[in-house]
């Protein structure tokens, strides 16, 4: 207990250090500020401010990411098929929410937009049949961030059944911790017990990313043996404590491979793609499962059809966006149920809405271990 305690607090002061926590004090160069045109009158109605602080992509003649204030009217007229309002309690940075920030992809299709794919916070008023003032809610997906305005900001519009009402124990905070890479790792573990392997040895690629981190956790509570394959070799503590029986150097897996190899795995999640996702498959055993959830290191699939044909492999896609509610309810109960709420502290650390740039670029360039969970409110 006490040796579990003094690791934790080696983990807080190794995080503390980190990049992210230093832009508390020190703003790098082109760090957004406060946009020059911002109001700071606050007028209150039912307890809430109408006005609220949202980061904000534009792109005229130039891309611009900054934070602002916005009018609620503001809010409404750029969601105009949403019929709940949320308050928010938390965001997050996904890989997505990176491409976004620094624009470096194109995820965002409709300008302004405030970015953030996913958020977690109370329902403030709602006109849904689903949906009740008070709720306690999470949103992951559905274009938030993309095509409609997402939850890196105070206040955010949706419709009411896009929102799924948070299970017990399960708070905002929780919520955004797991986020919609927790999520999808949970459909990935979903898809591999659906498909019948519910035990056996499993890779996970890209394991110490989002994703990769709750599949080990997932599936070692699940009672799979997990083999994490990584470029950090270095986390290899941080794997184990997720419950990684083996850690394995990515670069056994990222570059060009034999059609078929050495049969090994029962079930794969991967959220990598590429050669990665092309030897995975080249590797899974007879009847095996290759989840396939991303493409960090690239969209190509260099593979054959070898392991389908000859081993009757099953690739199988998990989608988080459009997921239907009746599949993302129950991914959230699950989660829910299974995760060891000590782990989803050890893998969070929290940043304040301002710091969401930086961590956006930092994502990017694989500089971020587990999760980053955003408190809109600092
Ligand atoms: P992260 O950036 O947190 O994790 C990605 C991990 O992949 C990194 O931490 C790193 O892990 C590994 N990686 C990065 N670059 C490379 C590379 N060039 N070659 C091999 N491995 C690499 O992102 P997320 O976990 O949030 O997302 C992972 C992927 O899943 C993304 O592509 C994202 O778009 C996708 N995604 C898909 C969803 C869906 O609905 N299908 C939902 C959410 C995410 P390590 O250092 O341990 O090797």
């Amino acid at each position: 207990m006490y040796a579990f305690l003094r690791a934790e607090s080696a983990k807080k002061q190794r995080l503390s250090a980190s990049p992210l926590r230093s832009l508390a004090t020190k703003a790098p160069p082109g760090t957004p500020q406060w946009s020059s045109k911002v109001v700071v009158s606050f007028r209150r109605l039912s307890g809430t401010p109408r006005m609220f602080k949202a980061l904000y992509l534009t792109k005229a003649d130039q891309f611009r990411a900054e934070m602002r204030e916005l009018e609620e009217a503001e809010l409404k007229a750029n969601t105009p098929e949403a019929d709940t309002t949320v308050v928010v309690d938390y965001s997050t940075i996904n890989y997505k929410d990176g491409l976004a920030l620094t624009n470096k992809s194109p995820v965002v299709r409709k300008w302004p937009m405030v970015p953030g794919i996913d958020c977690a916070g109370r329902v403030q008023i709602s006109a849904s049949a689903e949906m009740r003032a008070g709720d306690q809610v999470v949103l992951n997906g559905w274009g938030a961030g993309e095509t409609m305005w997402g939850g890196l900001a105070q206040r955010g519009r949706y419709k009411g059944e896009q929102l799924v009402r948070l299970p017990a124990p399960l708070t905002t905070r929780d919520a955004m911790s797991i986020g919609t890479a927790g999520y999808t790792a949970m459909l990935a573990a979903m898809a591999l017990a659906d498909s019948g392997v519910t035990g056996g040895e499993v890779l996970v690629t890209g394991a110490t990313g989002g994703v990769g981190s709750f599949a080990v956790a997932i599936l070692a509570q699940r009672g799979h043996r997990v083999v994490a394959s990584t470029g950090k070799l270095a986390e290899a503590d941080y794997l184990q404590m997720l419950g990684a029986a083996e850690v394995i150097d990515r670069a056994e897996l990222s570059a060009a491979g034999k059609p078929l190899q050495k049969e090994r795995w029962a079930g794969v999640v991967d959220s990598v793609g590429s050669q990665t996702l092309a030897n995975a498959c080249a590797q899974v055993r007879y009847g095996g499962v290759v989840v396939a959830c991303g493409l960090a290191q690239g969209m190509d699939f260099p593979s054959t059809v070898a392991p389908f044909i000859l081993r009757g492999a099953r690739l199988i896609g998990v989608d988080s966006v459009m997921c239907p509610t009746d599949r993302r309810t129950q991914a959230w109960q699950y989660l829910a149920q299974e995760l060891d709420r000590a782990k989803l502290a050890a893998v969070t650390r929290e940043i304040a809405l301002g710091e969401a740039f930086e961590a956006g670029r930092a994502i990017l360039a694989g500089e971020i271990r587990g999760r980053v969970v955003v408190d809109v409110n600092r």
